[in-house]
């Protein structure tokens, strides 16, 4: 009898979703915190004045403190050459926190405590030389035991700067004039290529050794981002068939609807391949497509992640425009509002040919995904914020249904959501329920937060607590920095000096799915285009 409610074509139309459910896990704060230990210490913050600061690191150490995570005592010493008192250095960052819209200023008084400012000049020794004495008392009276750690949260032309005169001025040294241990946390962007980021690890290595080196990449922080290397290596079922004879191909998409907005004096010398892909993007890559270490340890990983991008295949100069898309926002409507194109955004050259989108398909050459085409993909202004990792597997190898029902199976398809929906879903075939044999796409969704109601780390607040622990895992080695900047370099140079640079700039409306030229790859990994 045939199913009247159900035509072939939209029971396979028809997507049901199971809920994948997870036992309950309220764990504290505190014996989440991961393996080193939470020593007193202090968090120097150079260009404490500036948006980094007042936005995601103070933000973050008070989430922290809010859950008893942090170590005690913790002080944090703001750096930066606008003169400011410790109160106004406070009441800035409590109007900045205020304004977040969920602030929870129960302990803020308490916190405010331990937060002080120092004015400084970034290339004055002098400075630096009453910056350590300054320090030095704080370790007096807080009982900090002179350890310390150095965040970089300034433009990166001074970085080596700063990197050198906390070398001249002692206070990169461990376990000496009353130092403990020195830390350095450096933010992204490191260096623009593969010779200034070289440069740039010569400076610093000539004053921190490579374990005081913390390279920031917020990505990796993200739960989700972690758990990829769970999902793999805890899993016996999924890494059998994590190859080439399996596995069709992979997007990783990090899309932003966000344009420009006051950075435009950092983007203009950047664009999206420097902003996106030498960092968040590659290490994504990373970890889906990285071998197995012998241990979670972070140099054993660093290592494994810095493998692959050993392996990747670079791309052909002469096929370039196969493998490339690059695309720049026009005007166009975002939430129904009208929105300026990249051009006509504020700190913007009118003729900029910036790239704000990007496509890359790009080969692994390893026995493990030779031929499998990987498509890497972020743009600004895009029809939707989302970030995700879509791993498309083959079809089956034979339809021993197609008497029956006559049509191509489709393949499963495995989605790690990473931003806003932490989410993994997998879609596979069932058969429809009923006296006909139809088949029905079924997806299962695991979301990360079902039956979780404890405390989470925000990518910052895991950032700091790491380096704080002296725990390497989710920065970025030097070795790897460099292996990165090796393959991008090549096509970084192509792009910005070719003759057909404006040519090769494809526009598209802010709102959609990036230019009409990368339509059909972004159909293979985007459902909504
Ligand atoms: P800002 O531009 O706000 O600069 C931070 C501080 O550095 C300023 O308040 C200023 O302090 C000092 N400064 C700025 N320009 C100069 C200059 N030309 N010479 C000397 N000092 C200067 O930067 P952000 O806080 O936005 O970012 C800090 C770092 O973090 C950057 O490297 C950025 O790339 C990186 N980053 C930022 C993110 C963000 O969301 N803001 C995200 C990811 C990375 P003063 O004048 O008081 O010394």
């Amino acid at each position: 009898m045939k199913d009247s409610a159900m035509s072939d074509d939209n029971v396979r139309d028809q997507k049901t979703t199971v809920e994948a459910k997870a036992p309950p896990m309220d764990i504290p704060l505190q014996e989440c915190v991961g393996v080193g230990r939470l020593d007193p210490c202090t968090i120097v913050i150079f260009g404490a004045s500036g948006d980094l600061t007042s936005r995601k690191l103070v933000p973050a150490l008070y989430n922290l403190y809010l859950n008893d995570g942090l170590p005690k005592p913790l002080i944090i010493v703001g750096a930066s050459r606008t003169a400011l008192s410790h109160d106004e250095f406070r009441e800035k960052l409590k109007s900045s926190y205020s304004a977040t819209g969920n602030a929870d200023l129960s302990l803020w008084n308490e916190f405010v405590g331990n937060l002080f400012y120092k004015p400084v000049i970034y290339d004055s020794l002098d400075s630096y030389k009453e910056l350590a004495e300054f320090l030095r008392k704080l370790d007096q009276e807080h009982k900090v035991g002179g350890n310390r750690v150095f965040d970089l949260a300034v433009p990166p032309s001074l970085y080596p700067v700063i990197g050198e005169m906390l070398g001249k001025s002692g206070l990169a040294q461990e376990g000496e004039n009353g130092n403990g241990w020195s830390r350095l946390v450096v933010e992204k962007p490191f260096g623009r290529d593969l010779k200034t980021a070289k440069e740039l690890d010569e400076t610093l290595h000539r004053n921190f050794l490579e374990h005081q080196i913390f390279r920031i990449d917020h990505y990796l922080a993200k739960e989700t981002v972690q758990n990829i290397l769970m999902f793999r290596f805890a899993n016996s079922i999924f890494e059998p068939i994590w190859n080439r004879s399996y596995i069709g191909y992979v997007g990783i998409v990090a899309a932003e609807k966000l344009g420009v907005e006051m950075r435009a004096g950092y983007y203009e010398h950047a664009g999206v391949i420097r902003d996106m892909f030498q960092n968040h993007i590659m290490q994504v890559l990373a970890m889906i497509t990285m071998e197995p270490p012998s241990l979670f340890e972070a140099d054993l990983v660093r290592d494994e992640r810095a493998k692959v991008f050993r392996s990747l295949k670079p791309l052909d100069r002469s096929k370039q425009a196969d493998d490339l898309i690059l695309g720049q926002y026009g005007p166009g409507i975002i939430d129904g509002v009208e929105v300026p194109g990249y051009r006509g955004e504020p700190g913007v050259n009118a003729q900029s040919l910036i790239p704000t989108f990007a496509m890359m398909r790009v080969f692994i050459d390893n026995w493990r995904w030779r031929g499998v085409p990987f498509y890497l993909v972020s743009g600004k202004r895009l029809a939707k914020k989302m970030t995700r990792v879509v791993v498309q597997f083959r079809r089956v190898p034979h339809s021993m249904f197609r008497n029956v029902l006559g049509e191509e199976i489709l393949a499963n398809r495995l989605v790690l959501g990473i931003y806003p929906q932490e989410k993994i879903t997998l879609t596979f075939q069932t058969k429809h329920p009923g006296a006909r044999s139809c088949l029905r796409p079924v997806t299962m969704d695991f979301s990360y937060d079902q039956n979780y109601s404890g405390p989470k780390f925000e990518a910052y607040e895991k950032v700091l607590l790491d380096c704080i622990q002296g725990d390497q895992m989710l920065f970025w080695s030097d070795n790897g920095v460099r292996l990165s900047w090796s393959f991008l370099t090549p096509i970084l140079e192509e792009c910005e000096t070719c003759d057909d640079r404006g040519a090769r700039l494809h526009p598209y409306h802010s709102g959609s799915w990036g230019p009409d030229a990368a339509k059909r790859w972004m159909k293979l990994i985007i459902d909504e285009p």
